[in-house]
C-alpha cells in the first residue's frame, strides 16, 4: 500500500498528489484524512494530508520514499470532508491544499497548539497508615500531602496539592520511587464561554406557525434531504424553530450545525443554545483563543459535542452525520469569504446537506434577493412566519425627511421627531437604540476654501475623524495621524469635519439629555477579548438608557425594554456603486427596526433620510418584504443584474502603478485570445471594462480590474473555470491576480 499525499505547501506547482511508502510500523494506521510528515525534495519533514491509499503507483520503486510519521493518532479529516475539499477546489477555483486548510483549526498546522495537559497525583500502593505515619514521622510535609490525598479520594491535580503542601521535586521522587504515589498527565479542556451558562428553561409551547415550519423540516430530517428558506419577520420566533428542529435531529442520533453571522454570535445567542443543549453544544468563534478553538474542534471531531454553533468557517466543522444545518440570517455578507478560497458558506452548507443526508434550513427576516428568487423557482421550500410572537404588532416606522429639517434650520444630526421620541422613551424609563453605519466622529475632513479632502497616504480613500484622541484614521488600513488644524493644501483655517459617525451621535445624545447614560458599540469599543460582552451586559442590566452603534446593534439583539429605534442616516448605504445598495438599505432598516417593541411594550422606529421616497425605504417602513422584492427583482431583470447575470472581476495589484498597468494590458490580451477561441462565450458578455479599480490604491498597492458582466446560463460555468485559470497564469510584472464572482464588495 502507498499513501497519496497532498503536501501542505501553497503553490500551484505542487498542488497534486505524491505517493509515499508506508513504513511497517504504521501499517493499517494510515487512512485517508490522516496528517503525516513526509520528506519533500530537499526538505526532511513537510506536513501533508493523506487523501487516498493505493496499491499501485506510477513512481518507480527506486524513487519512492517512506513517509516519516503520523502527526495525529487518528485521521483528522472525515471522508465526507475530503470529498467536500475537492468540491470547494472545483467550485471556487482554489488549490486543494487551500481547501484542506479550511477544514482544520489553523493552529493545528505546524503543531502550534497541542493538547493541554495537567499533572495529577494519585495514591499508589501504600502500607498500613500507622506504618506510613511511623516512616514519615520526620517528614511532616510528605505526611500532610498523603493525608490530603486520602481525604480527597486518592487523586488530585498536582498544583492543588502543592498549594496545601509545597512538595519539592526531590520529595515527590521519593514518594514515587516507593510506589506510594503515581503522577499522570491528564488532558484537560479549555472550555470557552464558561462565564455564560444559559438557564435550563424548558421550551415554550410552539405557535401554529412555528409548529408548521418545524413539522415540515422534521419530516425532511427523517427523509434525510431537503432545503428550506424560512422567511420570518423579526421577532417571529425563528430561533425557537431552529432549536426544535435541532432537538429532533439529536433525538434521531444525528448532529446539528448552526451558523450565525460573526457579529450575531453574541453571548446572548450562544446562551440560548447552551441553555437548551448543555454540554452537547460546542462553540466555534474567531474570538476564542487558539487553544480553546482547538479543544472545541476536537470535542466535535470525537463526537463529544453534537451541536455546533459558529460563524462562517464553522460550516467546515468535523461533525459526523449531520442531520440538520441551520444558517441564520442567510442574507448576511459575512457568509462570503473575501479571501482565497472565496467561498459562500450558504452554498457550502447546501452542498454538505445534499451530500451528507442532512437538511438545510436557511432563515432570515430579509432574505437575499437572489436566494428568494431561487426559492420561488423551487430550489428551496419556502416557509413563512409573517407574525411576531404573541401577536405583537410590527413597530410603526416614521420616515423623517431631513431636507425639511434643513429648510427649517435644523442642522443637527437629530430631527425634531427623533428628539421628541427620545424624550418620551427616556421619560417612560425605557431604552433606545440609535444606529449609524459608521464609527468615528466625522466621515471626512475637507477644506472649505479649496475643497481638499484628507485622504490616506496609502489608500485612495478619505480618512475618518475620531474625536477621541483628535485623530484621523483610515478605516481600510488602520493608518492614524493627527487631525490637521490648517488645510495641508492651501493653509486655510477653514478645514472642517463633515458627516457623522457613532462618536458624534453619542455626543449629540448627551447634548440633548445630559443626565442620560449612553453606551457605544462599534469596532472601536469592542476591541478586547470580551468584545461586545461587557457593553451588551451593561445595557441588558439597564445601566444605560441609550445604545449607539454600527451594524453590530442592528442584528439579533433582543432587549425587551427597547421601545425606540432611530436610524440616524438611512441613505448612507444607498449611494454606494454596488448593485445591491437598495437591498442592503432595505435589510438594514428592517433589521434595526426589528429591535424595537419585542415585549409587551410597543415600539417606535424613526428613520431619517434625504430620500424618503426611495422604494427601499418606503417598503421597509411598511415592513413589506414582498413589495420590496417584487420591485427589486423586476429592476434586476430589466438591467440584467444578478441573479439574471453574473459579474466576474479579474483583480490585479502591484506596488508599482506602471507595472500594474502593463500587466493589465497583458491580461486583457490574454482574455481577448481566450474569447476568440470561444465565440459562444463572447456572445454572452453584456459588458466588459478594464482599468483602475473603484478604489485605486489600498495600503499603498495599486489596483486594476477587468470587470465582465455575462448572462447567467449554465454554459458559463466552463467559462468561469477558464477565467480562473487565466488568474493563475503568472504575469510578466508578477502582479498579484485573482478572480471574484459576484463579489460582495465591488470597491
Ligand atoms: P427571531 O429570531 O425570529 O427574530 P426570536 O427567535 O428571537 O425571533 O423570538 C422572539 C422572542 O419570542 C424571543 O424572546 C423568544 O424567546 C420568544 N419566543 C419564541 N417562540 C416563542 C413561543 N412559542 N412562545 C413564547 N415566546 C416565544
Ligand atoms: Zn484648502
Ligand atoms: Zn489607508
Amino acid at each position: 500500500m502507498y499513501a497519496r499525499v497532498i503536501v501542505d505547501i501553497q503553490a500551484s506547482q505542487v498542488d497534486r498528489v505524491f505517493d509515499y511508502a508506508i513504513p511497517p510500523a504504521y501499517e493499517g494506521r494510515v487512512l485517508p484524512g490522516t496528517r503525516v510528515s513526509v520528506p519533500f525534495g530537499s526538505r526532511r519533514g513537510v506536513e501533508g494530508f493523506v487523501v487516498a491509499l493505493t496499491e499501485e503507483t506510477q513512481v518507480p520503486l527506486s524513487r519512492i520514499r517512506p513517509l516519516n510519521r503520523l502527526l495525529d493518532p487518528e485521521p483528522v479529516l472525515l471522508p465526507a470532508m475530503l470529498d467536500l475539499a475537492y468540491w470547494v477546489r472545483d467550485t471556487y477555483h482554489c488549490l486543494l491544499v487551500d481547501a484542506l486548510r479550511l477544514m482544520l483549526p489553523a493552529e493545528m498546522r505546524g503543531g502550534r497548539v497541542r493538547e493541554k495537559t495537567e499533572t495529577w497525583i494519585s495514591l499508589g500502593d501504600l502500607p498500613a497508615w500507622e506504618e506510613v505515619e511511623g516512616l514519615l514521622a520526620r517528614s511532616p510535609a510528605l505526611l500532610r500531602a498523603l493525608r490530603l490525598l486520602r481525604e480527597e479520594g486518592g487523586t488530585l491535580p498536582l498544583p492543588k496539592l502543592r498549594q496545601v503542601s509545597p512538595l519539592s521535586a526531590g520529595q515527590l521522587d521519593k514518594l514515587t520511587a516507593r510506589g506510594w504515589v503515581r503522577l499522570e498527565e491528564v488532558s484537560c479542556r479549555r472550555r470557552p464561554y464558561t462565564r455564560i451558562v444559559g438557564e435550563e428553561s424548558g421550551p415554550p409551547p410552539a405557535t401554529h406557525d412555528q409548529e408548521r415550519a418545524v413539522a415540515a423540516v422534521c419530516q425532511a430530517i427523517d427523509r434525510g434531504r431537503g432545503a428550506f428558506l424560512l422567511h420570518g419577520v423579526t421577532g417571529s420566533g425563528k430561533t425557537e424553530v431552529y432549536m426544535r428542529c435541532a432537538q429532533h435531529a439529536l433525538d434521531e442520533g444525528k448532529g446539528v450545525l448552526i451558523l450565525v453571522p460573526e457579529i450575531a454570535l453574541t453571548p446572548q445567542m450562544v446562551a440560548r443554545f447552551t441553555g437548551r443543549f448543555g454540554s452537547r453544544a460546542a462553540v466555534l468563534h474567531s474570538r476564542l483563543s487558539a487553544g480553546e478553538r482547538y479543544d472545541e474542534w476536537r470535542r466535535i471531531r470525537r463526537g463529544e459535542a453534537q451541536v455546533v454553533i459558529g460563524a462562517r468557517s464553522a460550516v467546515f466543522a468535523p461533525l459526523a452525520e449531520p442531520g440538520l444545518i441551520v444558517v441564520d440570517e442567510e442574507h448576511e455578507n459575512s457568509y462570503r469569504s473575501e479571501h482565497t478560497p472565496r467561498y459562500d458558506a450558504v452554498e457550502v452548507a447546501r452542498r454538505r446537506a445534499d451530500s451528507e443526508g442532512a437538511v438545510l434550513l436557511a432563515g432570515s427576516a430579509t432574505p437575499s434577493v437572489a436566494r428568494y428568487h431561487e426559492a420561488l423557482a423551487g430550489r428551496y421550500t419556502l416557509l413563512t412566519m409573517p407574525w411576531r410572537i404573541g401577536g405583537r404588532p410590527m413597530p410603526p416606522v416614521a420616515v423623517v425627511d431631513m431636507r425639511e429639517e434643513l429648510l427649517h434650520g435644523n442642522r443637527s444630526m437629530f430631527s425634531g421627531r427623533l428628539v421628541s421620541e427620545l424624550h418620551r422613551c427616556l421619560q417612560a424609563g425605557e431604552q433606545a437604540i440609535l444606529f449609524m453605519n459608521r464609527r468615528g466622529y466625522a466621515s471626512f475632513v475637507s477644506c472649505r476654501a479649496c475643497g481638499y479632502v484628507v485622504k490616506c497616504q496609502d489608500c485612495d480613500l478619505s480618512m475618518t475623524y475620531h474625536k477621541h484622541g483628535e485623530r484621523l484614521i483610515c478605516h481600510y488600513c488602520g493608518r492614524e495621524q493627527p487631525a490637521p488644524q490648517v488645510c495641508p493644501a492651501c493653509g486655510s483655517r477653514a478645514i472642517k469635519q463633515f458627516g457623522g459617525g457613532t462618536e458624534r451621535i453619542q455626543e449629540e445624545v448627551l447634548r440633548h439629555f445630559p443626565e442620560v447614560r449612553v453606551l457605544r458599540m462599534d469596532a472601536d469599543t469592542t476591541r478586547g477579548k470580551e468584545g461586545h460582552l461587557p457593553i451588551l451586559e451593561a445595557f441588558g442590566r439597564g445601566e444605560a438608557q441609550v445604545l449607539v452603534g454600527t451594524q453590530m446593534v442592528a442584528k439579533g439583539l433582543d432587549f425587551p425594554r427597547v421601545t425606540l429605534v432611530g436610524v440616524v442616516a438611512a441613505d448612507m448605504s444607498l449611494y454606494s456603486s454596488d448593485y445591491r445598495a437598495a437591498e442592503r438599505t432595505f435589510d438594514l432598516i428592517a433589521q434595526v427596526a426589528g429591535r424595537a417593541g419585542r415585549s409587551e411594550r410597543p415600539g417606535t422606529v424613526v428613520v431619517q433620510t434625504y430620500a424618503p421616497e426611495h422604494p427601499s425605504i418606503q417598503a421597509a417602513a411598511r415592513h413589506d418584504y414582498e413589495g420590496f422584492y417584487q420591485g427589486e427583482i423586476q429592476g434586476r431583470e430589466l438591467a440584467q443584474l444578478p441573479p439574471f447575470a453574473n459579474f466576474y472581476r479579474l483583480m490585479l495589484q502591484h506596488e508599482r502603478p506602471e507595472t500594474a498597468d502593463g500587466d493589465l494590458e497583458e491580461l486583457s490580451r490574454r482574455l481577448d485570445a481566450l474569447l476568440q477561441e470561444h465565440p459562444q462565450w463572447q456572445k454572452r458578455i453584456l459588458l466588459r471594462q478594464g482599468g483602475t479599480a473603484p478604489v485605486e490604491r489600498i495600503r499603498g498597492v495599486s489596483r486594476r480590474q477587468i470587470l465582465i458582466k455575462a448572462a447567467a446560463i449554465p454554459l458559463m460555468a466552463e467559462a468561469e473555470a477558464a477565467l480562473a485559470a487565466l488568474a493563475r497564469e503568472p504575469l510578466p510584472g508578477n502582479s498579484v491576480i485573482w478572480l471574484e464572482v459576484n463579489p460582495v464588495n465591488m470597491l
